[in-house]
This record gives structure tokens, sequence and C-alpha cells, in this order.
């Protein structure tokens, strides 16, 4: 799992789980920081309990399973079983297409509308250079026997400097896999991204004009090819409206440890606003998330700002010369 994958809507709640932290790979972007979000694998009991209590609370919301990688826990299967109980408007499984505990085996393809598999490259090359050696064959495997089931399937592609290039060779490839959905996700300093400092910024973050130029045309191409494709909108046009989606939208980034966040870019710092204890879910003293999300700057996205400057620049009159966008709104092709 890269990111998470479904869009951010001010009508739908969104609840991304990480029911463990564990993972066979070691990718170079892994935003999973065992220090703020914990080492243990939940118990289903519990994993059954923060469903039912999030169900209440969102009836209805979409519920994304992530890790570490989530298929190695042993009780997916019922944990999807448990979510479909309880009337989640759709279920999706984030992979990175290792598919352990023979997962496509013990859920069908009406228990979930989708599995999302990660690739960061259209080759063995740049994908295993990224991801590690081995992955690319054993993910585009995995999609191959997701589809032979008869599962639909989201193919997520992290790009980065690393991999910009590489971009162009996808389209064909996801033709080829017969993928029904395609997430294009940009690079955040967070995690092991975060832990390499401004060097790895350099290295990894791609430009407005990269995005503009190269990003966006394959994105166009997909959808030519009857594909739906969802990306980030990472840049605000001029005078276009700025939203957090902290205050507007409801999102909840669940981990191990108990922690929930509101936003994504908070994850790696201890301002999570509410908290699984003793299985409920309460809200958390300030200063948290929530205080970050009432502050207005022109820059956008306050966090942003905070943990990856680099990526704004600022006019002759000192005025940003874009502004960030909130990195929960995705646009759709
Ligand atoms: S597969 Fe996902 S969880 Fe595992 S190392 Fe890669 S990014 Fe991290
Ligand atoms: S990414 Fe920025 S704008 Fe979006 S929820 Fe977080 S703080 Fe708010």
């Amino acid at each position: 799992m890269s990111a998470p994958t479904v869009s951010f809507s001010r009508n739908a709640a969104n609840v991304f789980f990480h029911i463990l932290t564990q993972c066979n790979l070691r990718c170079r972007h892994c935003y999973i920081n065992p220090d703020q979000h914990g080492t243990q694998r939940l118990e289903l009991a519990t994993i059954q309990a923060w469903l039912g209590i999030m169900a209440e609370r969102s009836p209805g919301a979409n519920l994304i399973f992530l890790g570490g990688e989530p298929t190695l826990h042993p009780d997916l299967a019922a944990a999807v079983a448990s979510a479909r109980q309880l009337g989640y408007g759709s279920i999706t499984i984030d992979t990175n297409g290792y598919l352990f505990h023979d997962i496509l085996e013990k859920i069908t393809p009406d228990q979930v509308d989708f599995i999302s598999f990660s690739l960061d490259g259209a080759s063995a090359g740049s994908n295993d250079a990224i991801r590690g050696q081995g992955s690319f064959e054993a993910c585009t495997r995995g999609i191959r026997q997701a589809k032979a089931k008869g599962f639909r399937t989201s193919l997520i592609y992290t790009v980065s400097r690393l991999n910009l290039d590489e971009l162009t060779a996808v389209p064909p490839l996801l033709a080829e896999l017969s993928i029904d959905r395609f997430f294009i996700q940009v690079i955040g300093l967070r995690g092991q991204s975060a832990s390499h400092g401004k060097e790895n910024a350099d290295d990894l973050q791609v430009s407005h004009r990269e995005w503009e130029e190269q990003v966006l045309p394959v994105a166009r191409q997909v959808a030519d090819q009857g594909i739906p494709v969802i990306y980030p909108k990472v840049y605000l046009a001029p005078g276009e409206a700025f939203a957090c989606a902290g205050r507007v939208a409801d999102n909840y980034f669940i981990f191990p440890n108990g922690r929930v966040y509101r936003c994504p870019l908070c994850e790696d710092f201890p301002l999570h606003s509410l908290v699984f204890d003793q299985d409920r879910l309460v809200a958390t003293a300030p200063i948290n998330e929530s205080d970050l999300f009432q502050l207005e700057i022109p820059e956008g996205c306050v966090m942003n700002k905070l943990i990856q400057p680099g990526n704004l620049t600022y006019s002759a009159d000192g005025r940003p010369a874009c502004r960030i966008a909130c990195c929960l709104i995705k646009e759709s092709l």
C-alpha cells in the first residue's frame, strides 16, 4: 500500500483502517512510521469493535483496509465479512500484491468493491528499485490472479522523480492487466521519505512544471483508454477557493496503536484529534490537528508549509506563486 485510494468528498465519509504496520517490503517512500503508528497487529475482536464504532459514527462510509501489508493479517477475510455486515458503503483492500494467507480464496468479489495494487514503475527495473527486488513480478501476478477470479482492481502509482520518466509506459500496462481504475499519487514527505530530509525531497518530489507537463497528459491518456483516473489536485488555480478537508470532510486514518487522524500530513506527529481508548473513540486534548485546520495562510495547506515547504515558491512581492491544495482533494477523469 502506498497511499489511500478513495476520493475526498463532502458527502461521503472515508475510513482508512491500518490493521497492522508489519510489511514484507521496505519501499523507499513508505509512510508508515512505527514510532508514531505502533507495531502491533490488532486482534480480530478489536478490529470488529472499531469497525462497529466507525459504522455507527459514519453510516455508509467507504472503508479501506491498509497496513503495512493488510493481507499479512490472518483475519483480514473475517474483518471484510464483518465490515460488509456493518453496512459500509464500499470496501477496498490496498495491497502490495503478494496476497498472503490465500486471501483471494477467502473473500469473494461480492464482498469487496476493489482490490487496490501498488506499483511504482511500469517495469521490474524501475519498480523494484523503489519497492524491492521481485515486487513487480509479485504484484502483476497478484493482479492477474485477482482479475481471473472476477475482482475489480485499482492500480496506485506514486509519482516521484525516480519514476516520472516511466509514466508514459503505464497506459499500455494498465490495458494489458485489465485494470479497472487508476490512481496517481504524489510523493509526500512522510515516514521514510521524511527521514531522509531535504536531500530526499529534491530527489523525490516532482515540480509544478513536471506535474503539468508529464503527469497530467498521462492521466488524460489513460482516461481516453476508458479507465477512470483519480489524482490529487496538488496546485490550486489562481482565484480557486482553498478548503481544508479537516474542516469540511469526514476522513479517519486509524492506526493499530489507537491513534485516529483526520489529516494524513499529521501522521508523523502526535497531533491526532481522536484516539481509541478501551474500544471507545474519544477526542484528544488540544493542541492537536484540529487547531491547525483553523489557521488561514496565503499558501493554502498549513501542514504542507510546515513539513514540505520546498514545494512552495514565492513571487518578488513575497506572495506565494501558487497555493497548495488539501492533499485529500482529488480530481477524476
Ligand atoms: S508495501 Fe506499503 S506498507 Fe509495505 S513498505 Fe511498501 S509502502 Fe510501506
Ligand atoms: S492536508 Fe492540509 S488542508 Fe488537507 S486536511 Fe491536512 S492540514 Fe487540512
